[in-house]
């Protein structure tokens, strides 16, 4: 059983099953002082027994967020485009650089950098796709829709998928609807929505027009919530 957490904007922490059979916690995006926050950086640290990974799709503030401080306070090692790895290297960060493309050689999860549609200054942007024993993900990152989404499905088949929604930076609702459509999750969380005002933005009318459209459920989860899979 996995668990997802949301902490606020596009940050997610999960705990899945590792190959090895143990329990991993991976971050991803942990912008954890962003405004919605239910915790800061330095309380969840505290809490956090044991950190594995964090995932930074690219180097925007709002993604990259507390990852130096959290890295090293934990221990976590840092999974980012190679760039932006070689950046973070340099703060006496362990990283893990690759490249969009296939599955990272790391032993105890599936983790594969996807394309995604947006800017950054360390290298190019990506989304992901983390998986482990009983569960595959896909944070999306900062993206508009691209049609090859389907191969996402096709080659990753994730069973949940992380997308934005606030538009302005990213893909709004009805883009974000035809994503689903494109990547056929079982479950779709909408995430990177009012946090400022220019990404306003209505979960229950993406929930309504996925749920029309397709088999995904919706879960709309406020930060600090968390859902169980399977
Ligand atoms: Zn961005």
């Amino acid at each position: 059983m996995a668990i997802v957490k949301y902490f606020g904007h596009a940050a997610f922490e999960v705990r899945l099953k590792g190959f090895d059979g143990r329990e991993k916690i991976v971050l991803i995006d942990p912008w954890l002082s962003n405004p919605l926050s239910p915790v800061n950086p330095r309380d969840y640290v505290r809490e956090t027994s044991r950190l594995d990974y964090i995932i930074v799709t690219h180097d925007h503030g709002d993604h990259l967020g507390d990852t130096e401080y959290i890295a090293k306070e934990t221990g976590a090692r840092v999974v980012a485009i190679f760039d932006l790895a070689v950046n973070l290297s340099k703060k006496e960060i362990e990283t893990i650089d690759a490249n969009v493309g296939g599955r990272i050689k790391v032993d105890d999860l599936f983790i594969v950098l996807t394309p995604a549609i947006h800017s950054s200054s360390h290298g190019n942007p990506v989304g992901v796709v983390v998986g482990g024993e009983d569960i595959r993900i896909y944070h999306a990152g900062d993206t508009g829709l691209f049609a090859e989404m389907q191969y996402i499905h096709e080659l990753y088949n994730p069973d949940i998928a992380l997308l934005p929604i606030g538009g302005h930076y990213t893909m709004g609702v009805e883009e974000a609807a035809k994503a689903v459509e494109l990547l056929k999750p079982k479950i779709a969380i909408p995430m990177h929505y009012n946090t400022f005002p220019p990404i306003k933005a209505d979960p229950t009318k993406f929930k309504e027009i996925v749920e029309k459209k397709t088999s995904t459920k919706v879960v709309i989860l406020k930060p600090g919530e968390q859902i169980q899979y399977p």
